[in-house]
């Protein structure tokens, strides 16, 4: 019914009014001659400016004081910044010839709030690409009306605690929440193409690419499978230039397609946090068994050649006896220390318990691996150790093997274990080698 009054009404017919017909639309003349028809105001706007671009009579008694005129304006001067950043809202609402859903925006009409009720349409002037918005005022507030519903509805997406987009199902953009522009503090004018959102919101062309490419694969696969799309974080830098971690997530529901902009920073810093904390030995800050064995694990299964070295500190008991357990901790945390300075980066030192360590070396074969164990002895032996007012003397047993082809990390340690006791059992304070 609607759809008819306004065809009749505007001049569109649905058979003309694709825009393959007639490219350049319809005419200034034509359309100031239809739009004057019509017994409410309406503005004919410029899509991304939002530049008033034509008006009938009726929006010039309705929304001017004095009759200076549309020409040069934006439609917030006339209907004020709320109602300009709503309409802006509402882009590509319904295609050309159909009059859309009807919406409420809050409008300051000669300096008085009012609450109107706005229906847009697409249309083609002169070959310009305008929307036509018909302003009447809304029913009254409380009334059960569709209007009112979403008026609530708007209300309820802005105030969610995540940026909150609908698109169509060419992906346009038709309504983007409060929180879209807070999480990232683009404007509107910064982000008239999808080209510059991944822009500004990835700075580094690469990441931009892999940005890109995650979000193709992750939508494709979900549209073909008919389901929604395996959430995934990306870094995402802000109009303030900080970077946050954004969990996307997206939905096709009926002809909208849903995305979800989850702010997931602190989160993520916080698992890192947990994670290291979890692989970690809190006396000495050295990895724990666990992290050793996962950060083996991508090693082992690339076939990167290791080589582990196992240590334990000699008649380390005695220490305890002698100046007590927290000069025990001590020497556990200067051992530590002089093993870590004496590794490269991407050695792993780890506590396995007690006053036994392990050492995984990547790309090193057996006789630099004997080498390192000897340095590392000599490390520990060379210098005394200062505890409390007194000078110890530690030394340490070292095992040392590789791995074979296709071994498991149990079976390396076991054997490296093998060495480390035939090192103790031979006198101590050396290094013993076995071959794999
Ligand atoms: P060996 O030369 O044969 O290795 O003799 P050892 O005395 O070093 O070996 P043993 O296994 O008999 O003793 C290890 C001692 O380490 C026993 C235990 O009380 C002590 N220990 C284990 N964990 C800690 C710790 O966190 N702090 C301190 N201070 N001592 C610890
Ligand atoms: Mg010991
Ligand atoms: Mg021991």
């Amino acid at each position: 019914m609607n759809r008819s009054r306004s065809t009749a009404v505007t001049g569109f017919s649905e058979a003309d009014a694709g825009r393959e017909s007639r490219p350049e639309g319809r005419s200034v003349e034509e359309l100031l001659f239809w739009i004057n028809c019509i017994g409410a105001p309406v503005l004919v706007l410029e899509m991304h400016t939002l530049a008033i671009r034509h008006a009938n009579d009726c929006a010039a008694a309705f929304f001017l004081r004095e009759r200076d005129g549309f020409s040069g304006r934006v439609v917030g001067e006339v209907a004020g910044g709320e109602a300009e950043m709503m309409l802006g809202q509402v882009w590509s609402t319904s295609p050309a010839g159909a009059i859309g859903q009807p919406f409420l925006i809050r409008g300051l009409v000669n300096d008085q709030e009012r609450m109107l009720m706005v229906r847009a349409t697409r249309i083609v002037v002169d070959g310009e690409d305008l929307r036509l918005f018909t302003f009447t005022d809304a029913p009254p507030e409380g009334s059960v009306t569709l209007a009112g519903w979403q008026h609530n509805m708007m209300e309820i997406l802005n105030w969610l605690p995540f940026g909150f987009e609908i698109a169509d199902n060419e992906d346009k953009i038709q309504f983007a929440n409060a929180q879209c522009r807070t999480l990232f503090g683009y404007e509107q004018h910064e982000l008239q193409t999808a080209e510059d959102w991944w822009r500004l919101a990835y700075p580094d062309p690469q990441y931009r690419e892999y940005a890109k490419r995650k979000w193709e694969a992750e939508i494709l696969a979900a549209r073909t499978e008919n389901r929604e799309m395996t959430p995934f974080d990306l870094e995402v830098a802000t109009a303030s230039s900080e970077t946050r971690t954004i969990q996307f997530r997206h939905r096709t529901i009926g002809s909208f397609n849903i995305n979800l902009f989850l702010d997931v920073t602190r989160e993520r810093a916080y698992e890192r946090e947990l994670r290291t904390l979890a692989g970690t030995d809190p006396l000495t800050g050295a990895m724990n068994r666990r992290r050793f064995f996962d950060e083996a694990a991508p090693l082992f299964e690339a076939g990167i050649p290791v080589a582990v070295l196992m240590l334990d500190i000699d008649h380390f008991k005695g220490i305890n006896d002698a100046y007590g357990h927290a000069s025990g901790d001590l020497v556990l945390r200067e051992f530590t220390r002089r093993c870590a300075a004496a590794l490269r980066n991407g050695d792993r030192l780890a506590r396995f318990g007690g006053e036994e360590f392990a050492i995984l070396l990547p790309n090193v074969t057996l006789e630099p691996a004997a080498s390192m164990a000897e340095r590392l002895r000599a490390a520990i032996v060379g210098r005394p150790f200062g505890v409390l007012d007194t000078k110890l003397s530690v030394t340490t047993s070292i095992g040392v093997t590789r791995r074979m082809p296709g071994e498991t990390m149990d079976a390396v340690i076991s054997r490296a274990d093998g060495a480390l006791y035939e090192a103790k059992r031979s006198g101590r304070n050396r290094v013993v080698v076995a071959e794999g």
